[in-house]
């Protein structure tokens, strides 16, 4: 039998909400979460992005809220959650499912000045949504008081911990009462999650609604084995062979992903980038654009892209594949929301084969492999040293090379930082990975027919060379 949101003990302000946007059966997450935390209990949720789980902690801590009004201008409850763009949908999830209630909301996240958020909480707040460093330095700066919170959801704890969050998370977790409910989501349980669990929730019931890390089955998935010179053309046959029209394309740096998006671009396709060079508001105008359809296709580097709750996503591409396996459930996650079917294609150069066979380990399938004109049997039997990333030159040398041309230090750097505060993370490997390199042109005849890139001439002007090329 499919239970209904309003066999759920939810109250009436709240149901009104669901209705209007038309939800009626809540996701298995929202079924489970929302009645243990109805009935006070601590929760850990194991669950993807795309299984509904900001809805699963929003609704009971409305209900909660509402139902024990106080005078007290402090919040009583906390949501942290590990990117702005996650903070910020979690804060619209709170108007949406909100609307009929007379709750307060306040997001406070970095890249953006904070005093507005200071006059924000100053003026009173139920609902504090928080990415960890802004909240730190609001803490610093006593301009929070977190002595009132009932509540305390800690949202993506995966995230947190690849971002180099744990730490914050622990002295913010410490700062709050002991007597408060506490709900912690998850898409995977390492131990250092679990130890987080247990240092913080209290006899929690776990709720696991996918099996850890493996990706949903609405989502097709496929291997293009492929030269890195060959991606950007791979990528053009495909975008209009399944007429493609809401792509989220990964790619591995911040450099790499502007260059992408301006080589679409050129080719007449709506394209835009984001990653932690942009500033809030050009990610939110590019987040915009990808919602309405004006941008076909979003370039992003992972950590940018984390928590991006666009429904419509058709395609899911890994230009280049994520260094750390998870990532590769997260970015695919992506596709085939709420019940849709979707698509996730990875191209898969020589360098990237290693990374190809863990994520197989982890899927515990074989990814089938796509027919294409460009296929690359170097790519498909790469062993060894030849399916590795090659060595770069050193982080240092790299950091401080002199750019001949300008007389500029380079000032390449990590796209695994947090884009909130700018420290390093665990993830910084993933730019210090080798491929391929943009800048220097490709001599030698198109192979893609009449597709241009900019100019007439195809190959020369695509801007898309790989390492040896450069020699
Ligand atoms: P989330 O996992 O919270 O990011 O949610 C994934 C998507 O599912 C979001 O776009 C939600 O708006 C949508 N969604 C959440 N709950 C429901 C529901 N009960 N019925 C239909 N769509 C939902």
């Amino acid at each position: 039998m499919t239970i209904k949101f309003d066999s759920l003990k939810i109250i009436e302000p709240i149901l009104e909400a669901l209705k209007k946007i038309g939800y009626v059966t809540p996701t298995p997450i929202q079924e489970k979460t929302i009645t243990l935390a109805l009935d006070n209990k601590d929760v850990i949720g194991i669950a993807q992005t795309g299984t509904g789980k900001t809805a699963a902690f929003v609704i009971p801590l409305l209900q909660k809220l509402h139902l024990k009004p106080s005078r007290t201008k402090s919040p009583r409850a906390l949501v942290l959650a590990p990117t702005r763009e996650l903070a910020a949908q979690i804060g619209q999830s709170f108007r949406t499912y909100g609307k009929f209630l007379k709750l307060k909301h306040v997001e406070v996240y970095g890249g953006v000045p904070i005093s507005p958020q200071i006059r924000a909480l100053e003026r009173g707040v139920d609902i504090l949504v928080a990415t960890p460093g802004r909240l730190m330095d609001l803490m610093n700066q006593r301009e929070v008081d977190l002595d009132k919170i009932d509540f305390f959801v800690l949202d993506e704890a995966d995230r947190m911990l690849d971002m180099g969050f744990l730490k914050d998370v622990r002295k913010i977790a410490e700062e709050l009462p002991t007597k408060k409910q506490s709900l912690f989501f998850s898409a995977t349980m390492s131990n250092a999650i679990i130890n987080l669990t247990k240092d913080f929730l209290k006899n929690p019931a776990k709720v696991q609604i996918t099996p850890q890390a493996t990706p949903v089955e609405k989502i097709k998935q496929c291997v293009y084995f492929v030269d890195q010179n060959d991606k950007i053309e791979l990528l053009l046959d495909l975008y209009y062979q399944d007429k493609m029209d809401c792509v989220l394309l990964f790619v591995k740096g911040k450099h790499r992903a502007d260059k992408i998006a301006k080589l679409l671009n050129k080719n007449k396709i709506a394209t835009d980038a984001i990653h932690g060079n942009k500033s809030q508001g050009q990610r939110t105008k590019a987040l915009g654009n990808f919602k309405s359809g004006k941008v076909k296709v979003l370039v992003a580097t992972d950590i940018a892209a984390r928590g991006i709750d666009v429904h419509n996503i058709s395609h899911v591409i890994n230009f280049d594949l994520p260094n750390e396996t998870e990532n590769y459930v997260h970015r695919i996650g992506r596709t085939a929301r709420a019940g849709k079917q979707g698509n996730a294609y990875s191209f898969c150069a020589a360098e990237d084969r290693n990374f190809l066979n863990e994520i197989e380990k982890i899927t515990k399938r074989e990814m089938p492999a796509g027919q294409h004109k460009y296929h690359s049997h170097k790519a498909k039997d790469a062993t060894g040293v030849n399916a590795k990333p090659k060595p770069r030159t050193s982080r240092f040398n790299r950091v401080n090379k002199i750019n001949p041309r300008s007389g500029r230090k380079n000032q390449e750097s990590s796209d695994s930082r947090d884009e909130g505060r700018g420290r390093n993370s665990r993830g910084r490997k993933s730019s210090s990975s080798g491929g391929s390199r943009f800048g220097s042109r490709r001599k030698g005849s198109s192979s893609s027919g009449a597709r241009k890139f900019g100019s007439r001439d195809s190959r020369k002007s695509s801007g898309f060379s790989s390492r040896k090329g450069r020699r």
